[in-house]
Formats: structure tokens, sequence, C-alpha cells
């Protein structure tokens, strides 16, 4: 018989950000180290179809996956959690996009004339979309977003609720997220709200199984005996979700609770312990850095740091591979632009310049580009960040003063960065951005007998990597560019359209100044940090290194 496949359900109560997707992703990657197949799935009560053309300032950035699919930055913590999955479109999904199925359907005639309803047809397509992703796993791990109470998510409760009756009991797990505030003046841990949230989860006929409570300190026996008491479930079941100072620590703290162990014997699930040392060594270069060094991410939004997310992670990750502790600086693009900030880039040890759309604050990443180039501080541009880096070297050593992107100046003179031939047909903007992962083929030497940074970052001369743009470098410039000695390091060909584009440039008179028009940062992960990160990060810690001496 086949193996009987597993659910745990992840729900939150009380308050949003108390840390729901990191601890289901942790429960992923403590049942992943114990041998299980793993996936999964994130399911958002929002209407958005997806969340692609969301504004990060609201939302936090966009996770791409390989397929294309733009995801939510829940899908960035699985994958630096697990790696055993391929995620696709299929594990995250929104209410506006099984809503946006079930009518299609209903126009289609695929309900004969039927009358559709939340329960059974909606609920039906929501199980339908969680069973299908989790096909070909042993263990489905599924985050349902927003809180519980909300109007939203109740959709999404009422599927997971009937799932358990279908699968069968042993095979469903319900594993609750609440918070346990302390309360300075009582002196006291306040256990009101989880019994509130769990009351609540209740009354929609779901009881949970395992009690996650969110707490600046572990909770005591007694703690834990009470709210068992209250919510229903023992003492034994409830857990403390402390905080901690990295989000990497919260998989051991679970472990140390017992809390993969209990999953494992509530559902049934024979399996080893997991093996852990490689994930305790890496925190242990993370709080025990032998040096550290400062990288300036030069942006326009500035103080929502999570639309940077999978940067910064890739980048603390760069620092585990070179025992080094990277500190972030935010430098706000639009304020060099005024002419401030710019003693914050003469303090880093590297600068960088991410991905972003829209004219605002380009004039003052390129001021930081030419900083970079022009005193030998390394430099990592990444697809907006590379097509700014072309700008700058086509204007200031090319002489070309009009140089600009397309998407800032369509009527422009001097378009170095332009739509791609094969979109220029596109009249919408709608689905004509390049999405998901393309292969890229690294140039091995800059200038005979000199290696290009790329290949000496990848040791291979073709990888895969995943983007999401509309423009490119212009062909057209490309010839002036190389004779002024930009190295062009990676490239795309396409058979279909007979196109190359330009995915990697370098500059080979420079300590380290490379940029790429993919996203690296999507597929770095803790124990296996991205090789342009490390090879960035390493740079920096050279720099560092040399001013201090
Ligand atoms: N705005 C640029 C483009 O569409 C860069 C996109 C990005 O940085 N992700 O090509």
């Amino acid at each position: 018989m086949a193996k009987q496949k597993k659910y745990i359900f992840v729900t939150g109560g009380v308050l949003s950000s108390i840390g729901k997707g990191i601890s289901a992703a942790s429960i992923g990657m403590l049942m992943e180290q114990r041998g299980i197949s793993v996936t999964m799935i994130k399911m958002d009560p929002y209407l958005n179809v997806d969340p692609g053309t969301m504004n990060p300032f609201q939302h936090g950035e966009v996770f791409v996956l390989d397929d294309g699919a733009e995801t939510d930055l829940d899908l960035g913590h699985y994958s630096r959690f697990v790696q055993g999955a391929k995620f696709t479109r299929k594990n995250s999904f929104t209410t506006g996009r099984i809503y946006d199925a079930v009518i299609r359907r209903e126009r289609a005639g695929g309900y004969l004339g039927e009358t559709i309803q939340v329960i059974p047809h909606i609920t039906d397509e929501i199980k339908r979309n969680i069973r299908e992703a989790a096909n070909g796993y042993d263990l489905a791990i599924v985050e349902v977003g927003g809180t519980v109470g909300d109007i939203e998510s109740l959709p999404f409760l009422e599927a997971i609720r009937q799932m358990k009756g279908e699968e069968g009991a042993s095979n469903v797990l319900f594993v609750h997220l609440t918070l346990v505030p302390y309360v300075a003046a009582a002196g006291e841990l306040k256990t009101k709200p989880t019994q509130h949230s769990v009351k609540e989860l209740r009354e929609i006929g779901i009881q949970p199984d395992i009690l996650l409570c969110r707490t600046d300190r572990v909770l005591p026996k007694e703690v834990k005996d009470k709210i068992g008491l209250f919510c229903n479930v023992s003492g034994a079941q409830v857990f403390s979700a402390t905080d901690v100072a990295n989000i990497y620590e919260v998989p051991l703290l679970f472990h140390e609770e017992g809390l993969d162990e209990e999953i494992a014997e509530k559902l049934g699930i024979w399996s080893g312990r997991p093996d852990l040392s490689r994930w305790a060594s890496m925190l242990k270069t993370l709080h025990h850095p032998e040096a550290e060094i400062s990288v300036g991410i030069v942006g326009k939004y500035t103080d929502w740091r999570d639309s940077y997310k999978s940067i910064s992670e890739a980048l603390i990750h760069g620092g585990v591979a070179n025992h080094v502790r990277v500190n972030m600086v935010y430098v706000d693009s639009e304020e060099l632009e005024k002419g401030g900030q710019l003693e914050l880039l003469a303090s880093v040890d590297g600068i960088l310049v991410p991905g972003g759309f829209g004219e605002r604050g380009i004039e003052g990443k390129i001021q930081a580009i030419h900083y970079a180039r022009t005193h030998g501080v390394p430099f990592f541009g990444i697809c907006l960040g590379m097509q700014l880096a072309v700008i700058e070297f086509a204007r200031n050593v090319c002489n070309i003063a009009e140089a600009n992107s397309a998407e800032f100046r369509p009527n422009g003179s001097a378009k170095v960065i332009d739509l791609m031939e094969s979109q220029k047909a596109h009249t919408d903007l709608g689905g004509t951005m390049r999405l998901g992962a393309y292969p890229c083929q690294l140039v091995k030497e800059a200038k005979p007998g000199i290696k290009t940074k790329a290949f000496l970052a990848y040791q291979a001369e073709s990888i895969i990597e995943r983007h999401r743009h509309r423009f490119e470098v212009s062909n057209a410039y490309v010839a002036q560019l190389k004779e002024k000695g930009l190295v062009i390091s990676g490239k795309n060909f396409n058979a279909d359209t007979q196109e190359e584009l330009v995915e990697m440039v370098e500059s080979p008179d420079h300590p380290w100044f490379l940029s790429c028009q993919f996203h690296p940062e999507f597929l770095s992960h803790p124990l296996k940090p991205h090789p342009l990160f490390a090879a960035f990060v390493a740079a920096a810690k050279n720099r560092n290194r040399d001013n201090r001496r």
C-alpha cells in the first residue's frame, strides 16, 4: 500500500506578524531533516489573483519561482528552510485565484446550471488545489494566511475542517500559532488571547492539536497546563515559540521543546530523529563571526525592509560562507540625489543596488554605482541594478551622455536599456515580463589568462537563474560597451527568437564589480549560500581588511 499522505495545517490567531510563515517553514525543515519528503503551501485570503502586481510597500517582496509564478514572501521563507521541494505556482494561491477558477468554470458551463456557492464549490476548489500541490510528497504543510476571526479566511478554514474528515483524523494535524504576552505591570504571562483565539477556531469546528505560543520567554509548565486546560489539549501539546535574534534559531528551539517528535507521533510518522548538525554549525558561524562588514543597499523602499527580504537573507548566507557578519546599511537613493547620505556610501565595504521598477530614485542609484566603480568599492547590481550599471558605464566611460532606459525615456535618443525585440510588438504591459528560470552561459575569461568573476564564483559555464524583468541591455550598444572594457560575462541565447540577451556584466579592472539581469537572491539557502553573494561578501571582506591595515 502506498504511504498515507499527511497534512499539517498552520493557522494563526490574535495578531498578524507573529511568525506564522517562519513557524510553518521551521516545522517543514525539522520534518524534512527527519527524512520525510515535505512540501509547503501558502493560501492567501486576499482577492488579487496573484501578488505580482501588488505594491511591495504594502506587501513585502514578490518572490519568483522557477516556473515564473510571482508569489508572496512566505515562499521565500519556505525555500530557505526546506530544500527538497520543488515549489511551483501550485504552492501558493489566493482567494482571488480560487474564485477566478470557479467563475470561469461556471461561465464555461462546467457546473451544469447548479447554484454556485461558497460551500461546496469554493471549498471544493480549495481542497482540490491543496491536494494537487501535495501530490508527490509524503507531507504537505499548509499555511492559512490571515488571522482566525477574519471574514476572508473562513472558506479556507471550512475547507481544512472538511479535509480532516476526508483524509482521516490520523493524517491531518492542526497547528495554531497564538500570542502569549507578558504583562510587566502584573508580572504575568497572559493566556486569555490564546483562549479566545482557540475558542473561535473551535466554533468553526477546528480543534487545534498543537498550540504554538509566541512569547518573549519559554513558557513554564504551569502556563502550558493552564492553556491546555482552557483549550482542550494537554499541556504537552503546548509549545513556546520564543522571540529569537535570528530566524534560523527557530527550528532548533522547536526541536529542543520536542515539537517534531510530538508531530511525528501524532501523525504516526515513523522516522528517526532529525540530523541538525549542519544547521547548528551554520548558526554557530552566524553567532560567532570572525569579523563584521557592512554593505550599503541603495533603494527607494528603504524603510520597508521586507521588500528586500531575500536579498538581506542571501547577504546573511554570504556572510556565513565567509565567517563574517554582514551589517546592512540602507541608503535612500532619493537622498543621494539631494546630496545627502554620501557619508554612508563612503563608510561601507560593499554597495548593492537591487531590483526595482519606476523612475524614482534612479539617478541616486546611478551616483552610487559611479562611486563604487571609481572608488574600487565592491559592487553588486541586481536586475534594475545591472541596467543602471550599464547606463552609468555608457554615460561616463563610453561618453553617451543621453544613455538611459526605455523604461524611463521611452522616446530617448540612447536607449542602452530597451524592451526585448521579441516584446516590442506587445502594446500592453500585462504578460510581457520575462519571468522564472532561464539558462545563462558564462564566459570563462575576461581577458586572456584572467578568469571572469562570474566563472570564478560559479565554477561552471552554464547556470540557471530566476528572472523578473521587462527591459534588457540593447544589443545595439553591446559592441561599444565591450570596446570600452565592460565584460559581458553571462548571456542567454533564445533559439526561438534568435535573440541573445546580456545576463551578466563585469569590470575586470576593479576588485569586484559585477551585475546580473536575474535575481540570484531567490536561490540562496543558509546551508548553500548563493555563489555570487558569497563572492561579493568575500570581496567586501577583503576591502574591509585592507582598509583596516
Ligand atoms: N524595471 C526593470 C525591468 O522591468 C528591472 C526589473 C527588476 O529589477 N526586477 O526590466
